[in-house]
């Protein structure tokens, strides 16, 4: 297996998601959590599944069309012990057996629920992440992302106030996301 190169610092911002409990017990991702129920982290340009990223910081390299299956039946798990490489039908097979198979996943706008608001509040206050990379990771519009950080929605989640959070949100919405988006295809 071919070993990739993975910078220290990102090893080291990936290790603030999670806390090492031991080879039995799941780490659970405390970073972004998006609505297929795997852990989000931003690395090199774009969002990669953090347990695939715990894989590929433990193990190397994933050969292309191999997937990060877990043996526990937590997606948001990242205990490299936890996770083995399959194919798309053992994946397919995975889900079919944890009774993950397609549910309509995909999530409206109306339909966020207050567990991923209180996730995309998690991520305004740690200002990493511009309005665009949320909705990309929550699969959802630009605008219901700034519905929610101008506290126009979901306030009573949030808790955010409209005019102190436009400023912080003109403040933090920094360039380097610009490239990270560009890369995307996404126009900022
Ligand atoms: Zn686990």
């Amino acid at each position: 297996m071919t070993n990739e190169l993975i910078a220290t610092e990102d090893i080291f911002r990936f290790s603030q998601y999670y806390s090492s409990q031991g080879k039995s017990l799941c780490w659970y991702w405390k970073g972004c959590i998006a609505s297929d129920g795997y852990g989000r982290f931003w690395f090199q340009g774009f969002s990669e599944k953090s347990h695939r990223m715990a894989y590929r910081i433990a193990n190397g390299k994933i050969n292309p069309g191999s997937h990060v299956l877990h043996t526990c039946d937590n997606p948001s798990c990242v205990n490299p012990d936890h996770l083995f490489l399959g194919s798309n039908k053992d994946n397919v097979a995975d889900r079919v057996m944890k009774g993950r198979c397609a549910k309509g996943e995909d999530i409206g706008s109306a339909q966020l629920i207050n567990w991923e608001v209180i996730q995309i509040n998690r991520l305004f206050m740690q200002k990493l992440y511009s309005t665009k990379q949320i909705a990309y990771f929550f699969s959802v519009s630009v605008e219901i992302i700034q519905r929610i950080r101008n506290g126009k929605t979901f306030s009573h989640v949030t808790g955010l106030k409209y005019k102190k959070h436009l400023r912080a949100y003109n403040k933090h919405n920094t360039k380097p996301c610009t490239a990270a988006l560009s890369a995307l295809n996404i126009t900022h």
